[in-house]
């Protein structure tokens, strides 16, 4: 039987310089790849997500001055580079992706039970990563990854994610609170919101602002991930 060491390598990615830089001057053994900000049109977006009910949903929102419209951005790319990087090293491995502006082309999330508006969690997944091509792009990735040794995490500092608590919201339609998750964490929610991305609940790091890590990203991953740091 052969050893080998396991080199602990690991890669980070995230739209915010100030995370990727965080990240590189605390954990320098990790890879810190900034995906950056580059903006997509509103009417392109859609093309993406003809048939979807969940933007449609949303499309009524801001028609009716409910919701604002939002910068969309193209947010992570690097699929070939980062299943190249992962090819060439031997051993465990993890990824870390953010996820507003990262996975998700959005920011923030709408924390709503879907099915009220005749919509399913699928729908609003597909509505945050841009379509069912991008979705299918990423999970392919993902399971690619995945044979190559690589766990991966979400890391975020949405405050859905890191919320403990039901949440309450006030109604887009003028009832106190947008109708379902009566009893359901932020956290929660969110795990079911990725569900579909075949992601274990206990991989999705909760850094936001009610969590310990106050949003240090770097402070999680050396806590968590020693060796990979
Ligand atoms: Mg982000």
């Amino acid at each position: 039987m052969v050893l080998r060491s396991s080199p602990h390598e690991s890669c980070f990615f995230d739209d915010d310089w100030s995370n990727i830089q965080s990240v590189r001057e605390n954990c320098k053994k990790i890879n810190a790849v900034c995906v950056g900000i580059t903006e997509v049109d509103w009417a392109t977006w859609l093309t993406g997500l003809t048939g979807n009910p969940f933007a449609e949903f949303i499309t009524r929102l801001q028609k009716d001055g409910i919701l604002s419209r939002e910068v969309i951005s193209t947010g992570f790319t690097q699929y070939d580079r980062l299943i190249a990087w992962a090819e060439n090293i031997p051993g465990k491995k993890c990824v870390f992706f953010d996820w507003d502006y990262t996975l998700s082309m959005a920011s923030g999330v709408l924390s709503v039970n879907p099915q009220e508006y005749g919509c399913t969690f699928q729908d609003m997944l597909y509505y945050y990563v841009g379509g069912e091509e991008r979705f299918n792009r990423l999970t392919a990735m993902f399971t690619r990854l995945r044979q190559l040794d690589v766990d991966l995490y979400i890391l975020t500092n949405n405050p859905v994610c890191g919320c403990k608590y039901p949440l309450i919201n006030l109604d887009a339609y003028g009832e106190p609170r947008l109708r379902g998750l009566p009893k359901m964490t932020g956290a929660d929610f969110f795990g079911q919101l990725l569900q579909g991305l075949g992601i274990p609940a206990d991989h999705l790091l909760a850094s936001g602002r009610n969590t310990k890590y106050n949003q240090n990203k770097a402070r999680l991953l050396k806590e968590k991930f020693k060796l990979f740091c």
